[in-house]
C-alpha cells in the first residue's frame, strides 16, 4: 500500500474536515487514533462549501490536491454538493482526480444497536466501482426538453473493480462474491461488467461467484442481508445498494468508506454532511471513525486499527450511543469519542474483529487500448436530430433525404423505442430522434465520407445534434438494437 512518512517517521495524511457535521466527526476520530498512540503526520487541508462559495467552482482547492499527491492517502469529511446545477460534486472530483476507482462499503451488524435485522449476523462489503459509469458526468441537453447522460464503462474498469473485489474477498477470508448488475437490459455496459466477472472469476476457485441482477439484489437485501458477504457493482447501482446496506445495520452513521487507488487512497463515510445536525454535537462519528480504522490498516497499522474496533465495540456493548440510536439516554459526538477512548485495550464481550491479511490491489496493463480488435468495419451510422412533427413525418423526409446515397434509413426510435417504419407502437414521443442509418450493400464499410455526406443530407431536412457510428469489432456488432427493431 502507498502513503509516505515524514522526519520523525509519521505517516502523513491529509485530513480535509468537510462540510456540515464533518469538522466534528472527523476531529473526534483525529483524537480517538491519535489516543491510539499510532504517530499519524495530520497535514488539515479544505474542500467543499467554503471553497464553492470563494468562486472556485471544483470545490477543491490546489493546496489540497498537492497534499495529497504528497501524502497518499486522506481521511475526509463528507463535502457539500450543490444538487442539480451550477458545479461538480467535490467529492467526484477528488475520487476521479486521483483515479481511486473502488468504493469498499463493509457493514456489519453491531452490539446495541437495534435494526429489524439484529441478530442475523449481516457482514457485508459493497465494493463499488467508483470512476466510471454513469459518474462520469458527461451530459448534453440534446434539445432544450431532452436531456443525455452517457454511462461510459470499460473493460479495463470492469476487471479494475472485479479483481478488486475477488481480492477483498481473500484478505477478509469471504468465500463468496455477488456481482451485481443490470446487465439483461444494458447488455453492452452492464454486460460487460458481468462478463468480465465470470471471467475474473476463474482465476479465483477459492471463492464462490454468483451473478445477480441487481433489482433482484435489493429485494434479497431486504429479505435475507446475511446471505450476502462481498457484493462488487457499478457505480450508480454501488452508491443505492450502499446506502440501503448501511440501512440494515443501524444507519449512515455507521456506515464507512474507502476509496482505493493504485496510488493515491482516500478514506471517508458514506454519509454527508447532514446540514441540519451541524455544530449540535450529536452527530455519530463511528461511520468515520470505521473509515480511520480502514486507513489504519491500509497504513499498516493493523495493531491500532484492532485496538480502536475493539474499544468501539466494547462501548457500543456497554450501552454508550449517540442520537441516531435513540434519543433517550445517547451521549454528544465528543462524549461517545472520550467513551471509546477510555476503553481502549478492552475487548468486547460478545463481537469480534474480523481477521484479515493485507490486501493485495490487483496490478495490470496500463495500455490505453486494453482491448484491441483484429478487424473492424463501420455499418452505418446512428444520426440524432430535432424535430417536432410526427414519427411518418421525420422518417418520409429522412428517406428521400438519402434518395441516390449508398446509405438507407433502416429505422427511427424515439427514447430507444422503433417508432418507423411503425411496428405498431404508440409512445408518447419527444422532439429528439434517433435516426439508423445502414449501407444499402450490408457487406460494404461506411467510410467517414459517407458519414459527412450522410450528415449534409440529414441537416438540410433537420437539425441533428450527434452521431454515433455502427460499428463491427472482430465481427461482432458494437450497439443493440431498438426495442422493436428486427
Ligand atoms: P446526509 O448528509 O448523509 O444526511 C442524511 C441523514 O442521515 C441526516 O439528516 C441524518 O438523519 C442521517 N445522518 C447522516 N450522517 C449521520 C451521522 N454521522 N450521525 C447521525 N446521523 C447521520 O445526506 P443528505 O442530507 O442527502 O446530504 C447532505 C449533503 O451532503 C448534500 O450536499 C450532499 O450532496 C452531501 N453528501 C456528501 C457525501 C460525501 O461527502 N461523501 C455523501 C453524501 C451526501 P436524521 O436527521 O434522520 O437523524
Amino acid at each position: 500500500m502507498m502513503y509516505r512518512t515524514d522526519s520523525s517517521g509519521s505517516k502523513r495524511v491529509t485530513l480535509i474536515p468537510g462540510d456540515g457535521i464533518g469538522p466534528e466527526v472527523t476531529q473526534a476520530t483525529r483524537r480517538i487514533i491519535d489516543a491510539s498512540g499510532v504517530k499519524i503526520a495530520w497535514e488539515v487541508r479544505e474542500a467543499g462549501a467554503a471553497v464553492f462559495r470563494r468562486g472556485q467552482p471544483s470545490g477543491v482547492p490546489q493546496e489540497t490536491i498537492e497534499s495529497i499527491q504528497e501524502t497518499l492517502v486522506a481521511l475526509k469529511g463528507p463535502l457539500e454538493t450543490p444538487v442539480g446545477f451550477g458545479e461538480k460534486s467535490a467529492n467526484v472530483t477528488l475520487r476521479k482526480l486521483f483515479e481511486t476507482y473502488g468504493n469498499l462499503r463493509p457493514v456489519r451488524e453491531l452490539p446495541g444497536v437495534p435494526t429489524p435485522y439484529a441478530g442475523r449476523g449481516i457482514d457485508l462489503i459493497v465494493v463499488r466501482e467508483n470512476v466510471e459509469d454513469l459518474y462520469a458526468g458527461i451530459e448534453h441537453m440534446q434539445t432544450p426538453g431532452v436531456a443525455q447522460c452517457l454511462k461510459v464503462m470499460s473493460r479495463k474498469g470492469c476487471e479494475k473493480i472485479v479483481r478488486l473485489a475477488f481480492e477483498v474477498a481473500r484478505s477478509e477470508g469471504r468465500r463468496s462474491v455477488h456481482c451485481a448488475t443490470k446487465a439483461n437490459i444494458m447488455k453492452l455496459t452492464e454486460g460487460l461488467m458481468k462478463r468480465t466477472f465470470e471471467e475474473v472469476s476463474k482465476e479465483y476457485p477459492d471463492i464462490e461467484a454468483n451473478h445477480i441482477i441487481i433489482d433482484n439484489c435489493a429485494h434479497q437485501l431486504a429479505r435475507a442481508p446475511e446471505q450476502f458477504e462481498v457484493i462488487v457493482t457499478s457505480n450508480m447501482n454501488g452508491d443505492i445498494l450502499s446506502d440501503l446496506t448501511s440501512g440494515l445495520t443501524g444507519g449512515l452513521g455507521f456506515a464507512p468508506g474507502a476509496n482505493i487507488g493504485n496510488e493515491v487512497s482516500i478514506f471517508e463515510a458514506v454519509h454527508g454532511s447532514a446540514p441540519k445536525h451541524a455544530g449540535k454535537d450529536n452527530a455519530n462519528p463511528t461511520a468515520v471513525l470505521l473509515s480511520g480504522v480502514m486507513m489504519l490498516r491500509h497504513l499498516g497499522e493493523a495493531a491500532a486499527a484492532d485496538k480502536i474496533e475493539h474499544a468501539l465495540l466494547a462501548t457500543l456493548e456497554d450501552g454508550t450511543y449517540t442520537r441516531d440510536v435513540s434519543q433517550i439516554g445517547c451521549v454528544g459526538t465528543s462524549a461517545f469519542a472520550d467513551a471509546i477512548i477510555a476503553r481502549f485495550g478492552r475487548k468486547p464481550k460478545k463481537s469480534t474483529v474480523r481477521d484479515r491479511r493485507a490486501l493485495v490491489l490487483p496490478a495490470l496493463r496500463a495500455d490505453r487500448d486494453f482491448v484491441r480488435a483484429k478487424t473492424r468495419r463501420t455499418l452505418g451510422a446512428d444520426v440524432f436530430v430535432e424535430a417536432s412533427v410526427s414519427a411518418d413525418e421525420v422518417g418520409k423526409a429522412l428517406d428521400s433525404a438519402v434518395e441516390g446515397s449508398p446509405l438507407r434509413l433502416k429505422m427511427i426510435s424515439n427514447r430507444g423505442t422503433k417508432v418507423y417504419a411503425s411496428a405498431g407502437a404508440l409512445p408518447d414521443c419527444v422532439d429528439c430522434w434517433r435516426c439508423r442509418f445502414v449501407a444499402r450493400d450490408a457487406t460494404a464499410h461506411v467510410d467517414d465520407k459517407l458519414v459527412q455526406d450522410l450528415l449534409s443530407r440529414v441537416a438540410s431536412r433537420f437539425p441533428w445534434m450527434h452521431v454515433e457510428k455502427l460499428m463491427e469489432f472482430d465481427g461482432v456488432a458494437g450497439f443493440t438494437k431498438a426495442q422493436g427493431e428486427d
